[in-house]
């Protein structure tokens, strides 16, 4: 692990026309790092992943990627955005899905070089994947499509590997195959995940993030015995029973740790 920065936002503010989504956002990702980034539901997870890729300007900050601004550096990193739609009834096979990883304009389809079809075998490779790569996308089943849309943000032969909510809607079973595969992805890159799934991330991940609205960094020890509960609840204490009390800015300071 190096200290090389590969994100760092430096007091940024964001908001959605009048209403703020993010406030004074001090966090660095380092070079080797495996961050999971949760919280509740609205809490700006997602934004804080769109303003590391540039896809969205801070109002007030800085937001700095490999070293020079999102906008420069974001074809260096493999996205998988929360809400990614592959239309089903189109008949795309998972190579043709994987090759939009190597497009940074707006076809979805070629002209493909051979460097091309080469690095999204290897992606499909890397991700376990290579034998579905002539399979209609919309044949597969959700842990295989997981695994397809990785690839595709592999395609492009990123530095850095963002995935929003990679293993939201699968079951626990397949769930853990997916983290399997990314800590095996850590081992060559930087990876930055949403996740709703403390418990699970915590065994994978060496850092933390925890966003609403603003974003305080934890140990990874630190869950999921206070910040599950922090975060989701009573309701949320599927592994944790906790009697003491904490307050909700414990959360608002600045509680790093390294
Ligand atoms: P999370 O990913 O943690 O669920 P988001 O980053 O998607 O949260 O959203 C943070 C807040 O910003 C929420 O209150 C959400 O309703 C709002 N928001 C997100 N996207 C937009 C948008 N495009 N326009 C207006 N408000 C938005
Ligand atoms: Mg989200």
């Amino acid at each position: 692990m190096s200290d090389n920065p590969v994100v760092t936002l430096r007091n940024v503010d964001f908001n959605y026309g009048a209403t703020p989504a993010l406030k004074n956002v001090d966090c660095t990702v380092h070079d080797g790092d495996f961050v999971s980034i949760i919280g509740p539901n609205g809490g700006g997870k997602s934004t804080l992943l769109r303003l590391m890729l540039g896809l969205e300007k801070p109002q007030r900050g800085e937001v700095r990627l490999l070293g020079t601004s999102p906008r420069r550096s974001r074809l260096r990193v493999g996205y998988m955005p929360q809400h990614l739609q592959i239309d089903a009834s189109f008949p795309m096979t998972v190579d043709d899905v994987v090759l939009m990883g190597r497009l940074s304009g707006p076809l979805p389809w070629g002209p493909y070089r051979a460097s091309d079809r080469t690095a999204a075998a290897d992606a499909l490779s890397a991700c376990d994947a290579i034998d579905l790569r002539d399979r209609p996308f919309a044949s597969l089943s959700g842990g295989q499509r997981q695994r397809v849309l990785i690839a595709r943000a592999l395609a492009c032969e990123p530095a850095v590997l963002m995935l929003d909510e990679p293993t939201a809607s699968l079951d626990p079973a397949v769930q853990d195959e997916v983290y399997a595969l990314l800590k095996r992805l850590n081992e060559t890159m930087t990876v930055v995940i949403v996740s709703h799934d403390v418990s699970v991330v915590s065994q994978h991940v060496n850092r933390v993030f925890c966003v609403n609205i603003h974003v305080s960094e934890h140990c990874v020890t630190e869950i999921p015995d206070e910040i599950s509960r922090l975060f989701y609840g009573p309701a949320g204490l599927r592994l944790v029973r906790h009697d003491h009390d904490h307050t909700h800015d414990h959360l608002h300071g600045a509680d790093h740790c390294e």
